[in-house]
C-alpha cells in the first residue's frame, strides 16, 4: 500500500474514534484522542522549525507518549531517531551527531543527559515529559528507570525557547498542523540504529513503505480473520524495531488496542494479563523464560492469551512447549533483523508449524541460501548465509555506503546470519556468522550447545560462547544460570553434557552466574561476556 505509515492513525482514528488505542497503567485513550494528540505535537514540532526530513530522536520507554510523539513526529514530515533510554552520554551524542537530529523528545528524568551531551550535537530543541503528564497519581508505578521511593524527586522542566514541556503543548498548541507530501517509497521514516556489536551502531534507513509492508504482511499472515479483534500485550520496547513493528504500529494499523507496559518486570506483566486478557503477546524468548520462572505464576490466569510470536533470538523447545501448556496459547517462532522492518520469516501460528525452524518467507518476500561470501545458492539442508529480498528490505545504512554495498547485493540483504532450508522450505538458523566458533579447527555452533543446557531441569537460561584459549584457538565456555533453589555443580553438568554432546562441543568452561547481561528486548549479551573474558585474560 503506497501511503505513509501515519495515514493508518488517521484512518483508524476516524473509523473507530471511541475505541481504546492505548491501555497504560489504569488509564485507556481512545483512537481519536492519540490523533488529537498527535496533530497537536506535528504541528508544534512545524511551529518550532522543523521542516520535512528532518531527523526528531525520541527517548522514551513504551507509554503513551512514545506512540503519540512517534506518529506525530512522521505526521509533520520528520524521519523518527529511535533512542534506547539506556543510553549513557556517550551513546547518545554519537547518535545524536550520527542522525543530526534538531529535536528530541525525552522522559523527564533523561534530561540531565541530554542536557550534558547538547552543546556537541545539533540538537536545538528538547521536549520533556513525564509518567506523570498522563498519570497525576499512578497507583503501582513501574518507572523504568528509578526507585519508587525516587518518584516524587523527579524534577519538571521549565519551558524556555529551546525547552518545551509536554503538557502545556497539549493544552495549549492547536491541533492543526500543515499537511506534508510524503513519497513512501522514498522518504525515510525511520533512522533504526542497529545494536552495534561490529563496531558503531549504524543508521538504517527505513522508509514508510518498508515499515507499511511490513505490518501488511504480519495481517496477511497471521491474523487476518482477527484483525482488529485483538488485544495486544506490549512488553517489547517500541524504540526496538521489533516491538515498534509487531506491536506498536500493528494495533495503529489494525485499530486494535495496545497495552503499554514501560518496562519488563514479569510479576507486573502476569498481573497486567490476568487484569486486561490481552490475546496476542509478541515477545523474546528470555521474556517466556522470564515469566515460566516467576515464583507465583501458577496464581495467575493467563488464558486470554491466544497468540505469541518470538523472535530476536533462538526460541529452546522447552520454553515454548512449557509457555504453551500455561497459556493453552501457541506460541510460534519468528526470525527478522533491524535491516527489514524486522519481520522475514514466521511460523503459521495455527497450521503447520514446524518446532525449532523460523518457518517460512513472508507473503511477498523472497529468501534464499548463498554459499559463504559467494552470491550462489546453496543445496537444500546445506549450511550457507541467509539471504532475504522484499520491500521490507532496507534502503541501506545512513552515511556509510560501505557498509551498505557490503550487505546489499542485487536488492538481496546479507543477514549475516546462518542457516539452511529443508526440502519442505522451511528454514533453520544456525547461528549467527560472528558467533560461531572455531575451536581446535571444528565449527562448533553455540545454539546447539544452548538447546542441551536449555534440556537440564536446573538450568534457567544458559549462553554459550567462544572465548580466547591458547591452545585451541577459542574454546566453549558456558554461562549458566540456575533455577532459584537448584544445586547443580560444574562437574554434574559437564557429565551431562559429555552425554548429550559430541566430545569437542562440549563446553570446557563454565560460569555460575545470577543473572545475564541482556540487551533492551532481552537478548542476552553474547559479545559483552567474551569482552569480559578477554579483559580477564590480559
Ligand atoms: P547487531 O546487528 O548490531 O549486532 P542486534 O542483534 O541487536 O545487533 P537486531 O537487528 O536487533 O540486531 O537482531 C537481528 C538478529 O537477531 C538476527 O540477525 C539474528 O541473528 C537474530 N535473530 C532474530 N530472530 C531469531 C531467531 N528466531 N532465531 C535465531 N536468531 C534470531
Amino acid at each position: 500500500d503506497e501511503k505513509p505509515l501515519h495515514a493508518f492513525l488517521e484512518e483508524s482514528a476516524k473509523r473507530y474514534p471511541e475505541k481504546k488505542a492505548l491501555y497504560f497503567m489504569g488509564k485507556e485513550i481512545s483512537f481519536s484522542e492519540v490523533y488529537r494528540q498527535a496533530r497537536k505535537m506535528a504541528g508544534y514540532l512545524q511551529s518550532i522549525g522543523l521542516q520535512k526530513g528532518d531527523r526528531v530522536a525520541i527517548m522514551l520507554p513504551n507509554c503513551p507518549q512514545a506512540v503519540i510523539s512517534y506518529y506525530g513526529a512522521l505526521m509533520a514530515g520528520a524521519t523518527v531517531v529511535q533512542t534506547n533510554p539506556l543510553y549513557k552520554e556517550r551513546e547518545l551524542e554519537y547518535q545524536l551527531n550520527d542522525s543530526a537530529a534538531e529535536i528530541i523528545i525525552c522522559l523527564d528524568i533523561l534530561l540531565p543527559r541530554v542536557t550534558n551531551v547538547r552543546g556537541n550535537t545539533s540538537l536545538r530543541h528538547t521536549i520533556v515529559t513525564g509518567i506523570k503528564d498522563y498519570l497525576p497519581f499512578p497507583k503501582n508505578l513501574v518507572y523504568p528507570f528509578i526507585q519508587k521511593k525516587q518518584y516524587n524527586m523527579v524534577v519538571r522542566a521549565e519551558q524556555t525557547d529551546d525547552t518545551h514541556v509536554w503538557n502545556r503543548i497539549m493544552e495549549n498548541a492547536s491541533d492543526s498542523y500543515k499537511k506534508i507530501e510524503v513519497f513512501p517509497k522514498e522518504d525515510l521514516a525511520l533512522l533504526q540504529y542497529t545494536g552495534g556489536t561490529t563496531g558503531f551502531p549504524k543508521g538504517v534507513m527505513l522508509t514508510h513503505y518498508n515499515l507499511v509492508s511490513n505490518v501488511q504482511m504480519c495481517q496477511a499472515w497471521l491474523y487476518k480473520s482477527k484483525v482488529g479483534k485483538e488485544t495486544v500485550l506490549g512488553v517489547l520496547p517500541f524504540f526496538h524495531v521489533y516491538g515498534m513493528t509487531t506491536v506498536m504500529n500493528m494495533s495503529i494499523m489494525n485499530a486494535s488496542k495496545m497495552i503499554l507496559l514501560p518496562k519488563f518486570d514479569p510479576g507486573e506483566v502476569l498481573k497486567t494479563i490476568q487484569k486486561q486478557r490481552p490475546t496476542l503477546f509478541p515477545g523474546a524468548p528470555t521474556i517466556y523464560v522470564g515469566l515460566l520462572n516467576h515464583p507465583d505464576l501458577n496464581k495467575y490466569d493467563l488464558s486470554s492469551i491466544e497468540a505469541c510470536i518470538s523472535g530476536s533470538a533462538p526460541l529452546p523447545i522447552e520454553v515454548q512447549e512449557q509457555f504453551e501448556l500455561v497459556t493453552k496459547g501457541k506460541l510460534v517462532e519468528g526470525y527478522g533483523l533491524t535491516e527489514s522492518s524486522p519481520v522475514t520469516h514466521s511460523n503459521f501460528v495455527w497450521t503447520n508449524r514446524v518446532n525449532g525452524s523460523i518457518g517460512v518467507p513472508w507473503p511477498d518476500t523472497d529468501s534464499k541460501i548463498f554459499r559463504m561470501d559467494t552470491l550462489e545458492e546453496a543445496d537444500i539442508d546445506e549450511v550457507g548465509e541467509v539471504a532475504v529480498k522484499g520491500p521490507q528490505v532496507m534502503r541501506g545504512y545512513w552515511n556509510n555506503q560501505e557498509e551498505t554495498d557490503k550487505v546489499l547485493r542485487d536488492g538481496w540483504l546479507l543477514t549475516g546470519d546462518l542457516g539452511y532450508m529443508n526440502e519442505s522450505g522451511y528454514f533453520y538458523i544456525v547461528d549467527r556468522k560472528k558467533d560461531m566458533i572455531i575451536a581446535g579447527g571444528y565449527n562448533i555452533y553455540p545454539r546447539e550447545v544452548e538447546e542441551v543446557l536449555y534440556e537440564h531441569e536446573g538450568v534457567q537460561e544458559a549462553v554459550v560462547a567462544g572465548v580466547p584459549d591458547a591452545y585451541r584457538g577459542e574454546t566453549v565456555k558456558a554461562y549458566i544460570v540456575l533455577k532459584s533453589g537448584y544445586k547443580l555443580d560444574e562437574g554434574e553438568l559437564n557429565k551431562y553434557c559429555r552425554k548429550h554432546l559430541a566430545a569437542y562441543k562440549v563446553p570446557r568452561l563454565y560460569e555460575f552466574r545470577d543473572e545475564l547481561p541482556k540487551t533492551a528486548v532481552g537478548k542476552i549479551l553474547r559479545r559483552q561476556l567474551v569482552n569480559e573474558e578477554k579483559d580477564r585474560l590480559q
